[in-house]
């Protein structure tokens, strides 16, 4: 645990392996936030995730920086509810030790999504039912699985070779602890995939704990030590200290049903099945046609989620309540609350979903609530115990504009000349393209405070007007270069479209959209269009459409500033309805097939999960021709940009994606 005069000589020497420097934050600044000193929203983005880096190298290293717990409900869940796309969210362990042979996995490890409550569950059970309703999978028959996830050293075996799981893709050979003698438990077989290595609780408590801190330590020096220490040797002589396989875990099966009636008692009994450290519980879907249809985002598979269990609330009272009006105009309620230790950091805001809540809880000055610290909002308003009659703001904060109702939601609706929303909007497009450094909250109402009100503009600036609008010179260098820098990198062009913060369109739906049509399409597209988009309903796509509408001119704009945009790659197959190779694509066939009659071949398209047209528009994708194809037909769909395969190459392509047979 950080200990309040700096870190331990073990901690520092643990940093200089991994060549790490800290630059947001001072070393008391760091032991400050650690301990749980430091109010959140003092700490800004750069300053999180440093701690979070830090946090993380210690972790693996062995030698604690704070709790899991705080970690996880706190610093993680933070940058969660800040950014929540983050690539640090989904970075997975640094490597174990310096001059490990960094090596090819023998399979991608995503990394497993993370639910801090149990309407997280709920929600990703509501998704595994929609993909069951359309692959045709009986729900409620489907069998859930739930099993513990252990606190030890993520590794994968293939049989000849122990990997680190790395970022996921390569990862370091650590085949030297089965050298060492390590055992798989319960006597298994090598080759069971991914585990991990781990001590048992009442082995460590009786024998280890003397020697280290915490289990965690003792794991990580049975990778790291180019020797190993005598307990070492006894532990895994002993059969204490063992790689352990999912593959092996024990694990509650049933029904959704079942576990939705009994979750407490599930996640409780599997904590509790195991002599292990154990840090959450995964649970996941053993369907094939399921995990097949559902797929993976680039981080985790959407089958699988891993609960992760906090319980602490704690009872404040309320000093005021501050409205605060977002990029979208919405009007925040944040309760400054008596300051509060939760989870071992210090509270003193928490956040009311929307002004009906306060309104109807009755939550001002006064009043007294209980707190959660439940990861997606932090900390929020679990129970108002004790009500006020409330104050609720008439005009918007930022701008004065009288606020009207959208459902619970207070609204400004003056969004073209309402500061908060303009720098906040600013704000986002930095944040969400996460190469720029200096574009802060703060720096950004100094600019719009000088009277630069648009990205374009800000791009525009020279160092000499930012120094007259009041930054040093050495800042404004800073952060024209920058400004150059962010345009320069490389980036995603779904995170650009992303960072324009359309309603509906965060991360997640930009590289949904953007796998499926041209960056350079997304502003022409239909509803028609989007809504064929798996997952994409009717209300998405109006709603997207109108954000669309709202910031053609302004994407337009930044767009020709010239930025570095790496194309999504178009998977047009697996994005549509259906996994095939032909699904979702609209294709007219057309001539006389030799193959086979043409009907045929229009309901095996379809059963495929294709649709077919008649008439070749501007939405066909592919026109099969057979013989005697009109030259007019073949015009057209030239004119049109339509793909022409002939008959042969048709069923070649099929036979050769295995969906012909
Ligand atoms: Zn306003």
């Amino acid at each position: 645990m950080a200990k309040s005069l700096g870190l331990s000589p073990a901690q520092h020497e643990i940093l200089a392996e991994a060549e790490f420097n800290l630059t947001a934050l001072s070393e008391q600044e760091l032991l400050a936030i650690a301990e749980g000193d430091i109010d959140l929203d003092r700490v800004d983005d750069d300053q999180l995730i440093e701690l979070l880096n830090v946090a993380n190298l210690l972790y693996r290293g062995g030698e604690l920086l704070i709790s899991d717990e705080l970690y996880d409900f706190t610093y993680l869940a933070e940058l969660k509810r800040r950014i929540p796309d983050h690539p640090f969210l989904h970075t997975v362990e640094p490597e174990p030790y310096p001059g490990a042979k960094t090596v090819e996995l023998p399979v991608r490890m995503l990394s497993t999504e993370k639910a801090y409550n149990f309407n997280a569950i709920e929600r990703w059970a509501k998704r595994i039912e929609k993909a069951a309703g359309e692959c045709g999978v009986d729900f409620a028959g489907l069998i859930f699985r739930a099993t513990p996830k252990l606190d030890g050293f993520a590794a994968y075996d293939d049989g000849k070779t122990l990997y680190t799981r790395g970022d996921g893709r390569r990862g370091t050979d650590i085949t030297r602890v089965f050298e060492r003698g390590l055992q798989v438990a319960k006597a298994g077989a090598r080759g069971l995939g991914a585990g991990e290595v781990v001590v048992s609780r009442s082995y460590f408590q009786a024998h280890l704990a003397p020697f280290f801190d915490n289990s965690r330590n003792f794991q990580a020096s049975l990778i790291k030590e180019k020797e190993l220490e005598p307990h070492a040797v006894e532990a895994i002589k002993s059969g204490h200290a063992v790689f352990f396989p999912f593959a092996l875990l024990p694990c509650w099966e049933g029904e959704w049903s079942l576990l939705a009636a009994d979750f407490d008692g599930v996640v409780d009994r599997l904590w509790q099945a195991m002599d292990f450290d154990v840090d959450g519980i995964v649970l996941d879907i053993d369907d094939e046609r399921i995990r097949q249809y559902m797929g993976a985002t680039r981080h985790h598979h959407r089958w699988q989620i891993a609960f992760k269990k906090n319980t602490e609330t704690a009872e404040v009272k309320v000093l005021r309540v501050i409205a605060q009006t977002s990029r979208s105009g919405r009007v925040n309620p944040v309760a400054e609350v008596e300051p509060t230790r939760l989870s071992g950091a210090l509270i003193q805001r928490a956040t009311a979903h929307h002004y009906n809540m306060v309104r109807e809880k009755g939550i001002g000055p006064g009043a007294v609530i209980r707190l959660s610290r439940s990861g997606e909002v932090i900390p929020k308003i679990e129970e108002v115990l004790v009500p006020v009659v409330p104050e609720l703001p008439e005009e918007c904060p930022s701008c004065g504009s009288p606020l009207v109702w959208e459902n619970d939601y207070l609204l400004c609706i003056d969004t073209l000349k309402c500061p908060a929303q303009i720098t906040n909007g600013i704000e986002h497009f930095f944040k969400v393209l996460g190469n720029v450094d200096g574009f802060g909250q703060s720096s950004i109402r100094k600019i719009f405070a000088g009277g630069i009100r648009s990205l374009p503009e800000i791009y525009a600036l020279a160092e000499e007007q930012l120094v007259d609008l009041g930054f040093g010179p050495k800042q404004a260098e800073n952060m024209v270069a920058q400004l150059q820098r962010s345009r320069m990198e490389p980036i995603e062009d779904w995170r650009f479209l992303a960072a324009f913060g359309n309603y509906r369109m965060g991360m997640g739906n930009c590289e949904k959209l953007l796998s499926v049509f041209p960056l350079e399409r997304v502003f022409l597209l239909t509803k028609e269009e989007i809504v064929a988009i798996r997952g994409f309903s009717d209300k998405t796509a109006d709603e997207m459409l109108a954000g669309l509408r709202a910031t053609a001119d302004l994407f337009t704009a930044v767009y020709g500033l010239g930025f570095n945009l790496i194309a999504t790659p178009l998977e047009t197959d697996q994005a549509i309805s259906g996994n095939g190779p032909l699904a979702g694509k609209l294709i007219v066939f057309t001539g006389t097939m030799r193959q086979g009659s043409r009907e045929d071949m229009k309901k095996q398209a379809k059963a495929l999960g294709a649709k077919v047209g008649d008439a070749i528009t501007g939405k066909t994708d592919l026109l099969v021709c057979g013989e005697k194809v009109g030259a007019a037909k073949l015009n057209k769909a030239r004119g049109l940009g339509v793909r022409i395969v002939s008959e042969e190459d048709y069923v070649q392509q099929l036979l050769e994606s295995g969906a012909g047979q």
